[in-house]
């Protein structure tokens, strides 16, 4: 057996509400394997954006251990979970969280340079990429002149562009019209399929889910069985 992209041992996160505590989800196990492609679907305040963010190491559960190609990142200190974030994991949020004074080659280049990549040979794979979400000829503009769809595809590239081990997306295509979602979701898709890469999506979109290898339900702080 493969080590899975990410396994989910136990994971229980709660929050405290004045002096009781509530479940966002209770001892989840669940495993996306390599090259798997997710979904992870639930209404809103199921907990799917609390999983992403355990799931990338911005935040820690209450109690079990996510481990991500074999790795216990909850197991690590901030720093070493944050370099690991920067690394191994592309995040896509859904308001883009492009940065307003950099252009779109310079976002594109942040995760290489947070990592010590950006060399020539990084910066031609950049701008391949750049190519491939169809915004070569925007290298020098900056995001508030983009449209909705074309900051999305820019944020997908940007997740991408440090080459990942595991793609996370926080309902990526939630903020834009259903063509443009579609445009954004099958990039996105073309990508992690060509790389092989694992994938997990939280989207509320159950025609995009249909499409996936995998659908994960989040319900009353469960994974649903399937
Ligand atoms: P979803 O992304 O599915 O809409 P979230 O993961 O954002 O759901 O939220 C899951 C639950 O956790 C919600 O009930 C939300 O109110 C609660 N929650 C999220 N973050 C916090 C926090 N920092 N403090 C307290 N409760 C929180
Ligand atoms: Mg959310």
């Amino acid at each position: 057996m493969p080590v899975p992209a990410v396994e989910l041992r136990r994971l229980t996160k709660l929050y405290r509400e004045g002096d009781t505590e509530r479940a966002v989800f209770r001892d989840v196990d669940a495993t996306i394997e390599p090259g798997q492609i997710a979904v992870v679907i639930g209404r809103s305040g199921s907990g799917k954006s609390t999983l992403l963010n355990l799931i990338s190491g911005i935040d820690l559960p209450t109690s079990g251990a996510v481990l991500v190609h074999g790795a216990d990142i909850t197991a690590l200190g901030e720093r070493d979970r944050t370099l690991f974030r920067r690394e191994r994991i592309g995040f896509v949020f859904q308001f883009f969280n492009l940065i307003p004074v950099l252009t779109v080659e310079e976002n594109l280049l942040l995760p290489l340079e947070l990592t010590g990549r950006d060399d020539a040979a990084g910066r031609a794979r950049a701008r391949g990429l750049l190519a491939r979400v169809g915004l070569a000829d925007r290298a020098g503009s900056f995001p508030d002149r983009l449209s909705g769809g074309e900051q999305q595809r820019l944020a997908v590239a940007r997740a991408l562009v440090h080459d990942p081990v595991l793609v996370l997306a926080d309902e990526p295509t939630g903020n834009l019209d259903a063509a443009t979602a579609e445009q954004v979701f099958a990039e996105l898709l073309a990508e992690a399929r060509g790389r092989g890469l694992a994938a997990l999506i939280a989207t509320h979109n159950p025609d995009l889910a249909r499409r996936m290898d995998r659908v994960v339900t989040l319900r009353e702080g469960r994974v649903a069985p399937v």
